[in-house]
Order: C-alpha cells, then structure tokens, then sequence
C-alpha cells in the first residue's frame, strides 16, 4: 500500500532554531498515529508543516502522492483533505452551531445547501449533538464547543484529520466525550494524526505511537511495546513523569504552616 502523508528529511528553523531535524514519517490510509513527547519537542510543528501553517525549509511532503513543498501548492485546497482541531475551537461567537460547521461546505467548497445540510445533520447526530444545531456557542459547554469544532472539520470530508491537545483546555469531565468522538472517527477508518497527553486515549486508539524529542523521532512503535517497553532512554524518562502520577503519594499536611 502507498503512504498517503510521507515526510522525509523535513527541517524546520524559526530563525537559527532547528525545531525538526531531518523527521521522516509515513502514515498509511486509515492509520492512526499518535505523536508524542515533550513540551517544545516539535508536535505542533510537525502537524502545522502538514497543513501549511508553517513552512518546512528542507526534505520532502508528500500527500496522496503529491508533494506539498512547491511554491504552486494551493493550501487553500490541501486543506479541504486535511481537517485540523486544535486546543481552542475557534467557533464565530456571532454564528449559529449550524452556519458555523456549513460555512466552509458552502462558501470554500460550494456545495449544495441541502446536500451540505444533511451531512451537517448527520454528523451532529453522530457526536450526540443534534439538538443544539440553532444554538450560539457561548450556550454550549467546552466539551460540546470542541465537539461542533471536530463536526465541522468533518464536513469537509477530509482524507485525514490532526488533533493538537485538543482536550487540554477540557474540564476533566468533558475530555471524554470529546476522546469518544476521535475513538469513533478511529473506528470508522479515519486517518489521524493526535497529538495528546492522554495517555490511557493514545494507548487505546493509536496504531502507531511516535515519539519525539528536541525536533527529532526518536521511535515508531506499536502502543503495547512503546508503553510496557519504551526503547530509548528519553521515551522512559517522558513516561514516568505520567505514573507518578498515578502512583502519587498522599500528601501529608504541615498544620503549622497553615
Ligand atoms: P510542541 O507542540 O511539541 O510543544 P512546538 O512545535 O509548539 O512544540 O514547538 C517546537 C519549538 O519551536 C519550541 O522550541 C518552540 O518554542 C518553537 N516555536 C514554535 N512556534 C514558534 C514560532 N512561531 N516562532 C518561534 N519559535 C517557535
Ligand atoms: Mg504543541
């Protein structure tokens, strides 16, 4: 099977700072990746390089077989096959659940409104959200805004989706509606890229894990062995801060100082 997103040899500098060093990464049609590591180690660059919101400076691209590295790139139309959430959700306040998640399906691709509407409806159904098509944003719940954010990245029908911590600015107990909705997505042969700290989440959905550091992948490995038996020094030292924890010590109380 072809790689569907192929990086090979991608650098990326802001000014003299290299912040991925020569990153090679292939993912097939209907994988799921879950990308890992370090705050500063370079995961949001790395999905930004692969929708244009950032440009790469060396190496290679390629999405369905077509490199993005050339100044004759539309972005605009990579970006209908390449969907992106990230931590904030970035709804128009002004503009209903429905216009909101319609306005990209009308005016970027052009499609009918009726057509449009019905997959709009049917992917509201899907996240459990029907019922809040004519409300504002500001009525939902973050958890609920997050949702509307991945429903109208959906509607574009994209080839692949990346998620950047989408759940970190999450009360915890919304997280799990939204991780519910990407382990859905998972299920239903989506290609994904996730950036996350949920860890229980990347080890449940991910086919691959890949683990960066200082601008680097440092491993590709299947969720089992990344977890039980991470390689490299780094990946060990990276989950051990997530088990403590877990394994956190009750904290005893100085009175005194109270
Ligand atoms: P991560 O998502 O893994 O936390 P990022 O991709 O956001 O890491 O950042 C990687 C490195 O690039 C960091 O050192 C960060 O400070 C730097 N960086 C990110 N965005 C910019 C920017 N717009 N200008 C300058 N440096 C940046
Ligand atoms: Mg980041």
């Amino acid at each position: 099977m072809s790689a569907l997103i192929e990086f090979q040899g991608l650098d990326k500098f802001f000014g003299s700072n290299q912040v991925l060093k020569a990153v090679d990464l292939s993912v097939q049609p209907g994988e799921v990746i879950v990308v890992l590591g370090p705050s500063g180690c370079g995961k949001s660059t790395l999905l930004r390089c692969l929708n244009g919101l950032e440009q790469a400076h060396g190496g290679h691209l390629r999405f369905a077989g077509r490199e993005l590295l050339d100044s004759k790139t539309d972005w605009r139309q990579v970006r209908q096959d390449i969907g992106m959430v990230f931590q904030s959700y970035h709804l128009f306040p002004h503009m209903t659940v429905l216009d909101n998640i319609l306005l990209g399906p009308l005016k970027v691709q052009r499609r009918a409104r009726a057509e449009a509407l019905a997959q709009a409806e049917q992917l509201l159904a899907r996240v459990g959200l029907a019922d809040k098509r004519d409300a504002f944003p500001r009525q939902l719940s973050g958890g609920q805004q997050q949702r509307i954010a991945i429903v109208r990245s959906l509607c574009m029908n994209p080839k692949v989706m990346l998620f950047d911590e989408v759940t970190a600015a999450l009360d915890p107990e919304m997280v799990k509606e939204v991780l519910e909705v990407i382990l859905d997505l998972a299920q239903g042969g989506m290609t994904m890229l996730i950036v996350t700290h949920e860890m229980a989440f990347a080890k449940a959905v991910a086919d691959r894990i890949v683990f960066m550091d200082a601008g680097s992948i440092l491993e590709q490995s299947h969720p089992e062995s990344f977890f039980n038996h991470p390689a490299s020094a780094r990946a060990q030292q990276f989950l051990e801060k997530f088990s403590y924890v877990e394994t956190m010590p009750k904290k005893t109380v100085n009175k005194e100082t109270l």
